[in-house]
């Protein structure tokens, strides 16, 4: 990091110029929206709802569930915080929701497919999302993560706003879902990208396997061209497009994503700081002209070391 990067963070993420880049935090509990608040986060992008109860046995009550979501919302009054409903499957197992008989989990009923067996769970869920957000201040957006299709979006969608959520989105991590960004996103409020996930399963890589590092690697131009894609659709429809994968957390990968029409990042709370100045560097302009040599790469190593070179601020 340079010598004299700028290390604090004063509440807002932004662009040089001004184009303003809300900063986020990627949150499982309320310890880690104690420490989001701490880092100045603007709001939570991704509440991981299926941390809070990974050794519950059975489905935990909607009480229970309720007080869990209201012990994070109270970090952030006022605020945006994005609930994503329980992504239980493959790296998650909720011993309540997954058959661990599968033979490909990551390819399995994960996420929003454990609707399909058990509505009921995602609606006793809703039910909680709802009340939570009613019995504290934070604007409560809620998600669906592997979302794979555009019914799934819908559904998604009604379902939420039969609990009088109407602020309703979809992760963008099956590849599927960042071509049909556009018709998806005239039914979902928003979309955010799930870096990890989409990588994987564009590459084709188990995102748990350290042998296929290079592979899973979300500097990888293929998977640079979804994130566009995703913009793309979001762009056609007016829908903001977020991203709360790790590729958030990385200041020059940040920067590119900025300059593909990303217009919130959220990470974990530590790697805020950084990101905001790299972005404070950078103007929009250049965060595009970055973002267009990175997604015409042939390869990750291209794409990092051209952006690298082009950002003076990492030097
Ligand atoms: C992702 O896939 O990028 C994501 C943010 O979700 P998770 O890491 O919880 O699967
Ligand atoms: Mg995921």
């Amino acid at each position: 990091a340079a010598a004299g990067r700028q290390r604090s963070f004063d509440g807002r993420g932004r662009t040089a110029d001004g184009h303003e880049v809300a900063l986020l935090a990627n949150v499982g509990d309320a310890r880690g929206a104690a420490a989001a608040a701490a880092a100045g986060a603007e709001g939570i992008g991704l509440f991981r709802t299926e941390f809070c109860f990974l050794d519950r046995a059975e489905e935990p009550s909607v009480a229970d569930q309720t007080a869990a979501y209201r012990e994070v919302l109270a970090h952030f009054p006022g605020r945006k915080v994005v609930v994503r409903t329980l992504d239980a499957g493959a790296d998650k197992p909720l011993p309540f929701l997954t058959d661990t008989a599968e033979a490909n989990p990551a390819l399995g009923v994960r996420g929003l497919r454990t609707a399909r067996r058990s509505p009921a769970v995602l609606d006793h869920q809703l039910e909680a999302i709802a009340a939570a957000a009613a019995a504290e201040e934070a604007q409560v957006w809620v998600m669906a993560p592997m979302v794979a299709t555009v019914a799934e979006a819908e559904s998604f969608v009604a379902a939420c706003a039969a609990h009088g959520l109407d602020r309703a989105g979809v992760m963008v991590e099956v590849p599927a879902a960042a071509l049909l960004a556009g018709p998806i996103l005239a039914r979902a409020h928003f979309a955010s990208v799930g870096t990890n996930d989409l990588t994987q399963y564009v590459m084709a890589a188990d995102r748990l396997l350290g042998s296929l590092a290079d592979l899973s690697d979300s500097w990888q131009p293929a998977v640079l061209r979804l994130v566009e894609e995703t913009c793309r659709g979001g762009a056609q429809q007016s829908r903001p497009v977020g991203v709360c994968g790790e590729a958030a957390a990385d200041p020059a990968l940040a920067v590119v994503l900025v300059g593909l029409g990303v217009a919130t990042l959220s990470m974990t709370p530590r790697a805020i700081p950084d990101v905001a100045a790299v972005l404070a560097a950078t103007d929009l302009q250049r965060c595009r002209e970055l973002a267009r040599a990175a997604v015409d790469a042939e390869s990750a190593e291209e794409a990092r070391a051209r952006v690298r070179a082009g950002l003076p601020v990492l030097a």
